[in-house]
């Protein structure tokens, strides 16, 4: 399975409705399409998930989502995807999507969202794809988190090297300016 065009899957919540975080991930498609890269995502119609899709398309954007069976209701399936790829497993759609990948983008998300940057940044540290991991910190959303990872690099737990392969930025024209150029 491929894509056509490349292709950036983008992680990011189920969850919240804040009108700042619907309009990253709207704003973040809308930036896609106009690069003229696809969109890969979890398949969810809701939150950020469908804000990102809706908006990829609007702009003349390409959008696969990869969404469980198990939660095609829980996350309202994005029908309208132009392909909406089902799987079996949780795991079998993590892999989908990072193979249908050029790049990754994650947005602010909950522990999904966490499980899956973490699994693409450290699958990336550890050599098994060479393809650039892009946070967007919106507000210092993820600070915390990322002063948490300093930390642990002064005190030797996390590598400088994986520290270096991530890309943070605030905006999503920010974001996929990164994409574009590597
Ligand atoms: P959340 O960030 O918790 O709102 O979840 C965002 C997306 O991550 C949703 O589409 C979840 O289905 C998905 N997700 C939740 N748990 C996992 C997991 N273990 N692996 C991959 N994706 C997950």
């Amino acid at each position: 399975m491929s894509v056509d065009e490349p292709a950036i899957c983008v992680y990011c919540a189920s969850g919240p409705v804040d009108e700042q975080y619907l309009q990253l991930a709207a704003d973040v498609g809308t930036a896609l399409a106009d690069a003229g890269l696809a969109l890969v995502s979890g398949g969810g119609k809701i939150s950020m998930m469908g804000s990102i899709a809706r908006a990829t398309r609007a702009a003349g954007g390409r959008t696969i989502g990869v969404i469980p069976e198990h939660l095609m209701a829980k996350e309202v399936a994005d029908l309208d995807a132009d392909e909406l790829i089902v799987t079996d497993t949780m795991r079998e759609r993590k892999r989908l999507m990072e193979e249908l990948s050029d790049g990754f983008i994650t947005l602010p998300g909950g522990i999904g969202t966490l499980e899956e940057f973490f699994e693409t940044w450290t699958g990336g540290y550890l050599g098994e794809h060479d393809k650039p991991v892009v946070m967007v910190n919106l507000g210092g959303f993820y600070d915390p988190m990322l002063a948490w990872l300093n930390d642990l690099q002064t005190r030797g737990f996390v590598s400088s090297h994986a520290l270096d392969r991530l890309i943070v930025v605030e905006t999503a024209a920010d974001a996929v300016t990164e994409l574009t150029r590597r």
